[in-house]
């Protein structure tokens, strides 16, 4: 492949250990990875991509999702329900998708954060209705280009059993740790640069059993994995692990082995101050996902504690049946905003803000080759027009990207290669994909 060189960028956001902003600068890509920064940089026949009036940041990375819930957006039963009675009317539908409806769904979710900047996602897929598979995801990111880290999600414990989901939407955990060991084996890749990468993710505390988390845990050990749940989300699931476990979430994960620098746990809006610390200590990660908590009724996730107490944040768009956009620039606002929400204007900046959808999700996902424009990191890199009508006026280009947004990203390289050019998906034939959804979307609905 030949060299790619992005020149004359207004600002050149690089988050890297010096939290460096490069004006009018320029980026050589060579091989995948970040070969060079700095001013002036000549490369002869490498692509040219000329990047005056834009900002130029590391792709966003997404640590939470489900992408198969772009196919139930706005469903008129789970508009207004809190979490369980979300999940209550959401459960039958998803129940008749099969591997098509993952494939396509996932499709569009990942079209949908690349135009938001993201180069990298995780994906927590904890049903496997009809044949669908895990890899049924992994192709729609291979398709498309980008950076993967799916995780084989479960559910054990069904409504027979006192648990939320039905009957049908549940395996056997004998099945469900035979298929963990089928997928790692299968797509992990611990390579650096890895373009996919599987974590092992039971759904949550109340739909699998004390064993499967145990044993998941061991397993991801074992395989060099990384674990991944659902933890704190709402006062809900307190009470639910004071009633059934007799412990706080922070408690429960940290018996079952589920705390650790290889763990990340979505939400956490209900930590408190000693689970933070727990956390903190351990190096145990969390996704916020400001919009979903919003949409749910949540709560705000106590996310300027976390950062001060050392905890690693990214974030997540979380799935589209909760959010119901996968728009990550826009989780990068939202988180900015709810923190003075509760705490005032200068809880949080813009430029923190990027940090977490960057560098910080990155962090969370283990993935030190990524998440910042430095040499010898990975070449997954945003170019943000600033010359359109959002940020028109603005006196900081890099605050612009949050205060003003969200904006669409122009162009996102992912190990280099364009996913998105002049504001369109270059990978894949997007009208024909959300055709396609459109039609299953219907099919589902009757
Ligand atoms: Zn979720």
């Amino acid at each position: 492949m030949a060299d790619t060189l992005i020149r004359q960028a207004d600002v050149i956001v690089t988050m890297d250990d010096d939290r460096r902003e490069l004006q009018r600068a320029d980026i050589l890509i060579r091989d995948g990875a970040i070969a060079a920064v700095g001013h002036g940089l000549q490369a002869s026949g490498a692509e040219e991509i000329l990047a005056q009036g834009c900002a130029v940041t590391p792709g966003l990375v997404n640590t939470h999702h489900h992408l198969y819930q772009t196919l139930t957006r706005a469903v008129p039963g789970g508009q207004d329900a809190l979490l369980f009675g979300w999940l209550k009317t959401l459960y039958p539908i998803w129940a008749r998708f099969g591997p098509e409806e993952m494939f396509v769904s996932a499709q569009v979710g990942l079209a949908e954060l690349a135009l938001s900047g993201c180069t990298l996602t995780s994906d927590h897929l904890y049903l496997y209705p009809n044949g669908s598979r895990l890899e049924d995801t992994i192709h729609a990111a291979a398709e498309i280009g980008l950076r993967f880290h799916p995780t084989r999600g479960a559910m054990s414990i069904g409504e027979s059993l006192g648990g939320l989901p039905p009957d049908s939407l549940v395996e056997t955990e004998p099945a469900i740790l035979n298929d963990m060991i089928r997928v790692v084996d299968a797509f992990h890749d611990a390579r650096p640069g890895a373009m996919v990468r599987v974590g092992l993710a039971p759904c949550s505390p109340f739909s699998v059993s004390r064993d499967l988390m145990r044993d998941a845990a061991l397993l991801a050990r074992d395989k060099g994995v990384m674990l991944h749940t659902h933890l704190a989300e709402n006062d809900e699931d307190i009470a639910y692990s004071l009633a059934r476990f007799g412990v706080r979430p922070g408690q429960y994960a940290e018996d079952l082995g589920w705390t650790g620098a290889d763990v990340w746990h979505a939400h956490c809006v209900k930590l408190d101050g000693q689970e933070i610390d727990l956390f903190a200590r351990t190096g145990t990660g969390v996704a916020h996902c400001p919009c979903s908590n919003c949409r749910l009724g949540s709560g705000i996730a106590p996310v300027r504690a976390m950062r001060d107490a050392g905890v690693k944040v990214g974030l997540g768009v979380d799935g589209s049946a909760s959010n119901d956009a996968g728009n990550l620039m826009a989780e990068a606002r939202q988180t900015m905003l709810l923190q003075r929400v509760s705490l005032g204007a200068d809880a949080m900046g813009a430029r923190e803000a990027l940090e977490i959808a960057t560098r910080g999700g990155a962090q969370v996902l283990g993935r030190d080759d990524c998440g910042q424009i430095a040499v010898g990191k990975r070449a997954d890199l945003a170019i943000w027009d600033l010359s359109g009508i959002e940020a028109a006026g603005h006196w900081d280009a890099v605050a612009a990207l949050i205060f003003c947004g969200p904006m669409r990203v122009r162009d996102l390289l992912v190990e280099g290669r364009r996913v998105v050019a002049s504001g369109q998906v270059a990978t894949i034939d997007l009208p024909r994909v959300i055709e396609r959804q459109t039609a299953l979307a219907g099919k589902l609905r009757k």
